[in-house]
């Protein structure tokens, strides 16, 4: 057994200590000004995301799940939509379907990419044409553990069909495909920055990308009760979606680290790759796509136990986790909706099941040292 300090899964006290005087200097101006809403910094940092990551607009929302929300809402999104997403990926991306009244329509996913399958997007996308049950509204495709879907495919099946893109970029924010950050492609992008993603506040946050300045006006008004100029003139049915300004200040201290991070992340992947290569099936290089490493997740050979290396992996010193156990399909919430997408029986998601079954996390943070990464390639590899 070693005796050096535990490896995290995430780490978050790292990167604190780094700007732990400038998070208290700032949180301290916040508690000084009383805008605890809509402050200066919310403006703030939406301008610094909307250059970071190059786009147009940038609005601050409560959360990524919000972020999804507003984004569908703008779209009027509801009753008798068809919105296809994957059927594996975190289970917020189908929850916002249908809390507006849409149906979320499962697709499979890419065995190596992880990401959504585009031949059998457009499959789903003609069974649902076929039927006349449902109209095809949008296609939220997931950048699943950082790594960027094939934009331009899914913008061009998404223009050919007359479907709203929406990028589900929680795990991936920093992530660029073909020199284009996340936050250009799609019609507009959700971000999350719940505390361990790439991008993480310490609470719950998040915001929406996009180069259209018309949807971001209505992002604005959604986020604000629908809003209009006036305070008390209510233009449509939103919600409470508002990004607090305590958080807005915590993600500026924390985005001018976010660079540097995104080079750790990589070279932190590219150790694990050396490392465990051939042992399992690590996570694909995509030509033209910069992952963000939001999580590293490998492939456990078929047959493999995978609680016993979980266990193996614990005793070692080493956290793991399963981004999921579960493809949402198979979720109780889900299962009905699913079922009723595609009269007759949507056709099955072999991919999305069998990943469920072998996918396993390693840690992944920015301030992992070379030598905890040793430590996990020893472990995993010994546990196999
Ligand atoms: C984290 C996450 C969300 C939701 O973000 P919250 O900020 O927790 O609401 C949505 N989609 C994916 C893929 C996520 O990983």
């Amino acid at each position: 057994m070693n005796t050096a300090r535990p490896i995290a899964l995430f780490d978050m006290k790292a990167q604190q200590a780094l700007i732990r005087a400038e998070l208290d200097r700032r949180i301290a101006a916040v508690l000084d000004s009383g805008a605890f809403i809509n402050g200066p910094e919310v403006r703030e940092l939406e301008a610094k995301l909307a250059e970071f990551a190059g786009c147009g607009q940038a609005v601050g929302v409560s959360s990524g799940t919000d972020a999804l929300q507003i984004a569908m809402m703008a779209e009027d999104i509801g009753r008798g939509d068809a919105v296809f997403l994957p059927a594996f990926t975190y289970t917020a991306t189908a929850e916002v379907p249908l809390v507006l009244g849409a149906t979320p329509v499962f697709v499979d996913v890419d065995p190596v990419t992880f990401n959504i399958d585009l031949a059998d997007l457009k499959r789903r996308i003609a069974l649902v044409q076929q039927e006349g049950q449902l109209r095809p509204r949008a296609v939220v495709g997931v950048d699943l553990f950082g790594l960027p879907a094939d934009w331009p495919a899914l913008e061009a099946i998404c223009a050919e069909h007359g479907l709203f893109a929406l990028d589900d970029a929680a795990q991936a924010f920093g992530g660029a495909l073909h020199g284009k950050r996340l936050g250009r492609w799609a019609h507009a992008a959700a971000l999350s920055f719940y505390p361990t993603k790439t991008l993480g506040c310490y609470g719950d946050g998040g915001a929406i990308l996009t180069d259209d300045a018309e949807r971001a006006e209505l992002y604005r008004q959604l986020r604000t009760h629908g809003e209009g100029k006036s305070r008390y003139e209510v233009l449509r049915t939103g919600m409470n979606g508002r990004l607090d300004t305590i958080q807005a200040t915590i993600l500026l201290a924390k985005l001018s680290l976010l660079e540097e991070e995104l080079k750790s992340r990589a070279r932190i992947a590219a150790q694990y790759g050396e490392g465990l290569r051939g042992a399992v099936q690590v996570p694909a290089a995509t030509p033209g796509a910069d992952h963000a490493w939001g999580l590293y997740s490998v492939l456990l050979p078929e047959g493999t136990d995978r609680a016993r290396v979980q266990e193996a992996c614990k005793a070692a010193g080493v956290p793991t986790a399963v981004y999921y156990p579960k493809p949402l399909h198979h979720q109780p919430a889900y299962a009905a909706a699913h079922a009723g997408s595609i009269t007759g029986g949507p056709p099955p998601l072999p991919v999305s099941e069998m990943l469920c079954q072998r996918i396993m996390s390693l840690p992944m943070h920015p301030y992992l040292t070379e030598a905890e990464v040793g430590r996990v390639v020893t472990a995993l590899r010994a546990a196999l």
